[in-house]
């Protein structure tokens, strides 16, 4: 009875994570999204909890592990700054895929704990699972610091590439597969962790590669490995909901990662070998050289133009979220809006620092929805666009991914802000944006350059328009 208890609890979860998934596909539903995936999680933790033998000393050493685990985690995500979540998320992929790891070490030395078998003899299929989850999870691990590493900007993010790297990779890929199998059909303890060691090198190897522009669709795809890795540990556990969970993950990075890779217009092949189609030497002084003077204007100038136009798209990027201005924008937008403005924002599938980040900080300006639009839907409005407010959005918008071929972008769908009658460009400096090109739409003589920080020049801009 306790038993067919647990299973319905499981079932009840699992449904509620579908549903947390399916909320979490639009900002209007994300919020409920989230809800459903807390309730799921804690009807899990608690079905987990009252399974039939259970010991007590068991459950205690549980939520003492939750309790810290969860203090850890809360202080880490309430410190955080919104534009380093990607980093944080690398950080946490890399610990599920650690854990992953140390269960199936556990399952190995103590297979009676876990039921499947005894030392020397444990069962075939469990020997499987286990390697599986061995080397998905110390691939997820190696490669989510890496990531880490890159993305926090404690190494460079441009890619490292050495000659045969590509074949060395699939070389080291087979044999981790034949030592899988040799595990399987010996049990033997070495094996075990020359596998270990294997994997831990292939995700270093695997990630190193990878060059800034597509760092957005790597992280996703160790959502992904981590989502199999966990996948893995429930095999091994015998967790059916650990199973079916971890097979959502793997499957929504999965498939998160190719919608990423059209948005970007990269085959998701060639990202995941990685440094495929990019040459660094020639992508570092791609754009780079004297192209004159820019024009640079005051938030005065702007908010006269754009009182006086008719329409207006605003592009936000990486910038709006640092300096936090999407509040202010929003009341921009607002203003001008009461001067018969038509206004309407532009979101580009990889503009800020993770998948989302521009839908996630408009949301929480309250900006309407039905303003927002996806690359494909506003590309053919810039044209008939009085003006293009690009606000902390650099590489989104620059034409080299169009024209040049050795830019590090090439070949990525960008936001034709060019096209409307002027371009307001919102950013500190003429420095370059993550991929590390110049843009050279600065230089453009329909393009007026706002010099300052996102949050104060669009608050000055909002001064200007109430006198
Ligand atoms: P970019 O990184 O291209 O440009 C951001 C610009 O914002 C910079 O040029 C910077 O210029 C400016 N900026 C920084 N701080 C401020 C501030 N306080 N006020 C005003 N401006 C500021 O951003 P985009 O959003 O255009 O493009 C995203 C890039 O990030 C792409 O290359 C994408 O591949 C990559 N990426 C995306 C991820 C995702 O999932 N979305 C994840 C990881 C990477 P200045 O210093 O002169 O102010």
């Amino acid at each position: 009875m306790a038993t067919t208890l647990t299973t319905l609890a499981y079932l009840v979860a699992s449904v509620l994570f579908i549903l947390a998934l399916r909320g979490l596909s639009h900002p209007e539903t994300s919020r409920q999204g989230n809800v459903y995936g807390m309730i799921g999680m804690g009807i899990a933790v608690v079905a987990t909890l009252l399974k039939p033998g259970m010991s007590a000393g068991g459950i205690a050493l549980i939520l003492l592990a939750v309790a810290i685990g969860g203090s850890i985690g809360t202080y880490i995500a309430t410190r955080i700054q919104m534009t380093a979540l990607p980093q944080l998320v690398a950080a946490f992929h890399s610990l599920v895929g650690m854990a992953a790891v140390f269960v199936a070490a556990a399952a190995f030395y103590a297979p009676e704990s876990f039921g499947i078998g005894v030392r020397g003899n444990i069962k075939a299929s469990s020997l499987v699972e286990m390697s599986l989850g061995l080397a998905i999870g110390a691939i997820t691990f190696s490669g989510s610091v890496i990531a880490f590493a890159k993305l926090d900007g404690r190494m460079s993010g441009a890619p490292i590439l050495f000659g045969g790297q590509h074949w060395l990779n699939l070389g080291l890929g087979i044999l981790l597969l034949v030592l899988i199998i040799a595990f399987v059909g010996t049990g033997n303890g070495a094996l075990f962790w020359i596998i270990a060691i294997l994997a831990f090198a292939l995700g270093f190897l695997l990630i190193i590669p990878i060059g800034g522009a597509d760092m957005p669709v790597v992280v996703s795809m160790l959502n992904s490995y981590s989502g199999w890795a966990a996948a893995g540990i429930g095999f091994t556990i015998g967790n059916l909901l650990l199973i079916i969970t971890g097979a959502l993950v793997g499957a929504a990075g999965a498939i998160l990662s190719y919608i990423m890779c059209k948005g970007m217009n990269r085959s998701i092949i060639n990202v995941l070998l990685g440094g495929f189609g990019t040459d660094s030497g020639a992508a570092a002084a791609a754009g780079a050289g004297d192209r004159g003077p820019v024009k640079a204007g005051s938030p005065e100038d702007a908010a006269f133009i754009m009182k006086n136009a008719s329409k207006i798209i605003v592009v936000p990027g990486y910038g709006m979220a640092v300096a936090q201005a999407q509040q202010v924008l929003r009341e921009m937008a607002d203003l001008l809006k009461k001067e018969g403005v038509e206004v309407k924002y532009a979101i580009h599938p990889v503009a800020g620092r993770m998948p989302g980040h521009m839908n996630v900080l408009l949301a929480e300006a309250n900006v309407p929805y039905d303003e927002v639009f996806e690359l494909e839907e506003i590309n053919p409005e810039f044209a008939d666009a009085d003006v293009a407010y690009v606000i902390g959005a650099n590489d989104v918008t620059n034409p080299a991914a169009k024209t040049d071929p050795a830019s590090p972008i090439y070949g990525m769908p960008i936001l034709d802000v060019e096209r409307a009658k002027t371009v307001f460009f919102v950013k500190r400096g003429m420095a370059s944006g993550y991929a590390g090109v110049e843009n050279e739409l600065f230089f453009r003589p329909n393009t007026m350059m706002l010099f300052g920080d996102a949050k104060k020049v669009t608050q000055e801009i909002v001064q200007a328009l109430q006198k």
